[in-house]
């Protein structure tokens, strides 16, 4: 606290990201990093534009990562919006197109930045409570509200609503904005940008951070229908017109064209979360479903603060939000099989399992 503080400064609640120590032979599985990296024509194409040109500024509007993106979609490049990650891409959306008369509603286990935002932005807000299997109903939506925002998959529950159940919500606000936020779509969830065409109240976000494994060069995007992608561009224009680097969009736009790279380390690691899942429930692990890079976890008689006290003390890090229903549940980030079978080895003396036969 300071004198020199703006009120709004006092009244924050900051986001708190999972950490980032610097501990040698660490296994880090708590922020949901991809372990395979970026494609190698994304460094290349990174290398090479580290050049003088970097005196300039970047293209404000991100032109050609649009079209890329764009043309995959078989979309217009003006119903893309680029920013520095999707959090600042979400935040803008928070910012534009969010607030109205009646509360924000989104799902009371969710993305934890989302109740930030509305701090900062002074958003009224409402928790819809997800149901006894952690599951977000679209019918528990079905109230007046302002806007919704949803992940999906969800965080951390790593739990997808199939697109019928978007639609519906889509159909039951045809007046209201509503922002689907799928930073894990592509480890197995249907994403809804298929549906922006039928639906201008629909925003779509997603992120270069999980799946193409580039969380360190800070780039998000969202696709709609122009009004909504103008008010993105709006809220830019008036806080940072140059978001993304020349290096983040010389890097992303050759991310995004090595289809291949990309569908085969999402393959791995979606190969990687079936493996561990079956491990965690050969442990006596209650593990929920998931479509995302990381796995929802809990032990029926070991608290989740234990666990990951346990884990911490073996150089692995998980995720555990302190929070009322999930407090006991693991958040566990998909690693390297390796990674996995260490996390498997270190739960096994902490469940006090006996070894696999
Ligand atoms: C990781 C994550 C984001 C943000 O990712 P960026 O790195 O800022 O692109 C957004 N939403 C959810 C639910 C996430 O888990």
């Amino acid at each position: 606290m300071s004198r020199f503080w703006s009120p709004i400064v006092r009244s924050l609640t900051p986001y708190v990201a999972g950490e980032q120590p610097a501990v040698p032979d660490l296994v880090k599985l708590n922020t949901n990093e991809n372990p395979y990296g970026p494609s190698p024509r994304a460094l290349a194409a990174i290398r090479d534009a580290a050049t003088d040109g970097l005196r300039l500024y970047p293209d404000p509007t991100a032109s050609q990562l649009r079209q890329a993106i764009a043309a995959t979609h078989g979309i217009g490049s003006d119903q893309v919006f680029v920013g520095n990650g999707s959090d600042e891409v979400l935040a803008h959306a928070f910012a534009g197109l969010l607030k109205h008369d009646g509360p924000l509603l989104f799902p009371d286990v969710t993305y934890s930045f989302y109740p930030t935002w509305c701090g900062l932005y002074g958003i009224e807000h409402r928790a819809v409570p997800v149901d006894e299997a952690l599951q977000v109903r679209v019918a528990d939506f079905r109230q007046p509200c302002g806007a919704i925002i949803l992940p999906n998959p969800n965080a951390p529950t790593g739990l997808a609503l199939p697109l019928d159940g978007i639609e519906a919500l889509l159909r039951d606000h045809p007046d209201q904005p509503v922002v689907i936020d799928e930073a894990y779509v592509d480890f197995g969830a249907e994403s809804a940008v298929p549906l922006v065409a039928r639906h201008p109240n629909l925003l779509v976000v997603q992120t270069f951070s999980k799946s193409r494994g580039l969380a360190g060069l800070r780039v998000g995007f969202a696709i709609g229908q122009r009004p909504l992608i103008e008010a993105l561009e709006r809220v830019r224009d008036s806080f940072n017109s140059y978001p993304t680097d020349r290096l983040a969009l010389a890097g992303a736009v050759a991310a995004w064209e090595d289809r291949a790279w990309f569908e085969t380390q999402r393959d791995r690691v979606v190969a990687s979360r079936e493996r561990l899942a079956g491990a965690l429930r050969s442990l006596g692990f209650e593990v929920l479903p998931s479509a995302a890079n990381f796995l929802f976890a809990r032990h029926p008689a070991i608290p989740g603060e234990a666990l990951a006290a346990g884990l911490r003390a073996r150089a692995i890090l998980v995720r555990r939000f302190a929070r009322p229903r999930i407090q006991d549940h693991l958040r566990i980030s998909i690693g390297t099989d390796a990674e996995c079978d260490r996390l498997v080895a270190a739960l096994r003396e902490l469940t006090g399992a006996a070894p696999a036969a």
